[in-house]
């Protein structure tokens, strides 16, 4: 497994004087706001990456970004971060998009990823330190879902023999077995996303399951490995010649590159079934060697980005509602007007994006930056700024920025003060927003 690069990394003030306490999120396995668990003052984070066919739209931007705040609390509470992200470079989506408009699936997702990683860099987003392609990760994921087949956790489906070789007919997909991995673990469908079985259907339904499929165990059964298919790309590996199913490329990408468990596992809120589920089960049942294994061998919390609308209904590319982010910044949009207007919300909240928003932000921005001209330079802090204080407190009780945000607004408000500088670098270390260059 390699990683591949992925953007510069912007500056990232320190400031003095943190107390330390712990950076508190809501996580879904148990359905509440608790402290993460960042053992020897490390702290590991793997957020879900992008499928490289489309370009980022603010919805994708949203979640990173949510993960970034996390990642600069944890930094600023004077902990390591290591944080890992994969690219989901071999996918339906991506192989439909090649197929309908006749280019090579290689170069749309080089080309994508490439503009993932200049919006990430304009966002002044902190990379991950593993990003991985899942066509660099087929040894160790293919090693993966041999372990499965031997504990009895997977098994084989047959291929109709018209839609590919024949050796591969013979060989079959291989799905994994729910029923067998709730036997053999104390994880049970439904405790990492926290949904009622209504909720897992529903989703598992929308988000691409094939409850239907004959031979499967069980209609929640997912693919761990799609054996090579005519026309498809295929890799060699220790379960024959194919592809990852989704779930399971984050398992292995996340365990390998992290170790388990991982203090967060991050995603977008669509993500939290089956996907997290799912990757969550596929670890426990890799990684635990008895029956007590469950969500806390993989993650110790499950966190979820909300959603963003336009035009009245959720940013999606079939509905052809997306904001881009380059598309704004090639507009002339200051990045950093953007990062606040979404930092202006709570990230587990869904919000809808207007121009009536970016247009607000660009206003506080320049307040903000105003603000900074007329602060006092360079005087040694008598003692620390009590918006310091207060910022710090804010973004620790689950990441909650629309507060810091407000704290910020009286600052701008209050006679510049010994302890200005403070204020400044933290607005930069915590959100990302350099209140000195424009
Ligand atoms: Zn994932």
């Amino acid at each position: 497994m390699r990683t591949v690069p992925s953007w510069p990394i912007p500056a990232v003030p320190s400031v003095a004087g943190n107390g330390g306490g712990p950076i508190r999120v809501f996580d879904s396995a148990s359905g509440r706001v608790q402290d993460t668990v960042t053992p020897d003052g490390i702290a590991t984070l793997y957020v879900c990456g992008i499928t490289p066919y489309d370009a980022t739209h603010l919805g994708h931007a949203a979640t990173y970004l949510a993960f970034d705040t996390l990642g600069r609390a944890w930094r600023d509470a004077g902990l390591e971060v290591r944080y890992a992200q994969n690219i989901t470079d071999v996918d339906d989506p991506l192989l439909e998009r090649a197929a309908k408009t006749g280019r090579d699936w290689q170069e749309i997702a080089t080309s994508q990823t490439d503009l993932f990683r200049s919006d990430m860099a304009a966002l002044r987003v902190l990379p991950p330190d593993a990003y991985v392609r899942v066509q660099d990760s087929i040894a160790e994921t293919g090693e993966a879902i041999a372990q499965l087949i031997d504990a009895g956790l997977a098994y084989r489906v047959a291929v109709a023999s018209d839609a590919a070789p024949a050796a591969v007919t013979e060989l079959g997909d291989v799905y994994y077995d729910v029923a067998a991995a709730e036997t053999a673990s104390s994880w049970t469908m439904g405790d990492v996303s926290g949904y009622t079985p209504a909720e897992m259907e529903a989703a598992f339904l929308e988000f691409g399951g094939d409850p239907d499929r004959e031979g499967k165990h069980g209609p929640f059964d997912p693919l761990l490995w799609r054996s090579a298919r005519d026309g498809e790309p295929a890799f060699e590996s220790a379960v024959g010649l194919g592809r990852p199913g989704w779930h399971i490329e984050c398992s292995v990408i996340a365990t390998r590159t992290l170790g388990a468990p991982i203090s967060v596992q991050g995603g977008g809120r669509d993500l939290r079934f089956p996907h997290h589920e799912l990757s969550a089960a596929h670890a426990i049942s890799l990684t635990s060697a008895d029956s007590n294994g469950s969500a806390a061998d993989f993650a110790r919390a499950y966190a979820h980005a909300g959603l963003i609308a336009y035009d009245g209904t959720k940013m999606s590319k079939s509905l052809g509602n997306l904001v881009l982010v380059s598309r704004l910044t090639a507009d002339g949009v200051d990045p950093m007007a953007i990062r606040l207007a979404m930092l202006s919300h709570h990230y587990r909240s869904d919000w809808e994006w207007t121009d009536a928003e970016l247009e607000r932000s660009s206003e506080r921005l320049s307040a903000w930056r105003e603000r900074a001209r007329r602060s006092i330079a360079g005087a040694a802090p008598s003692e620390q700024s009590s918006f310091v204080t207060r910022m710090r407190a804010a973004i620790a009780e689950d990441l909650n920025t629309p507060a810091v945000v407000e704290i910020v607004d009286e600052w701008v408000q209050a006679p510049p003060a010994a302890g200005d500088g403070d204020v400044i670098r933290l607005v930069d270390a915590l959100l990302g927003v350099s209140l000195t260059s424009e």
